[in-house]
């Protein structure tokens, strides 16, 4: 099956999935090239992703999609979606069983789309990858995990926020044609005589 039509098989299992928490709340899956080689993930949809039913449509979402198009990606060239996948109540963090719910989803819309780099926006979608991390510290370093190269930035709504975040966001950013550019010899860096969990996902490449 091609990868879009396992996407869209997917969606349609969460949709019907009636243990999910924040239900009352509309699904919004994720969107952009099903063979993207560069998938982005915040946290959770907000007002505007509810009522659009599309990730990152509010103004955190429009400085997200100018970025990307400030380094000559096309949307349709990236993939962008959520940890959890449905918008908690008045904007809150999502629960920690919240995100538990909804992450053998997200693990398998990332082995579907089998992604070079994860681009983990904010500190919540890095944390989910690398608990240990802080994004003050380790925004704008390439780390690996698993099968991919994993690279934590400020989300765009706290560089929305502060002058000094927005510059480090569009720095950290500019890095990526880069990263992607070097994405095959980084992830060939990988000790294969190494058992999986004695290699460091904090491993920090460059
Ligand atoms: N913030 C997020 O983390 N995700 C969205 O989709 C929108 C805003």
């Amino acid at each position: 099956m091609d990868k879009g039509k396992e996407l869209k098989k997917l969606e349609d299992e969460i949709a019907a999935d009636n243990s999910l928490p924040l239900r009352e709340s509309n699904l919004v899956f994720g969107e952009g090239g099903p063979e993207s080689k560069v998938v982005f993930i915040g946290e959770a949809p907000g007002f505007n992703e509810d009522r659009e039913k599309r990730p990152f449509v509010g103004r955190a979402g429009q400085l997200l999609r100018q970025c990307i198009r400030d380094i000559n990606w096309k949307e349709t060239d990236v993939y962008i979606t959520n940890i959890v996948k449905r918008r908690p109540p008045e904007n809150r963090d999502p629960l920690p069983d919240e995100i538990e719910s909804y992450k053998p989803y997200l693990t398998r819309q990332l082995a579907i789309i089998k992604p070079k780099i994860i681009v983990a926006l904010g500190r919540f979608s890095m944390n989910y990858f690398l608990p240990e991390a802080k994004i003050s510290r380790d925004r704008g370093k390439v780390f690996r995990f698993d099968d991919f190269l994993l690279f934590p930035i400020y989300h765009p709504a706290a560089a929305l926020r502060s002058t000094q975040m927005k510059e480090e966001f569009e720095k950290d950013f500019k890095k990526l044609p880069k990263i992607l550019e070097k994405a095959d010899t980084l992830l060939a860096e990988k000790h294969p005589e190494k058992k999986k969990e004695e290699q460091s996902a904090q491993e920090k490449l460059f």
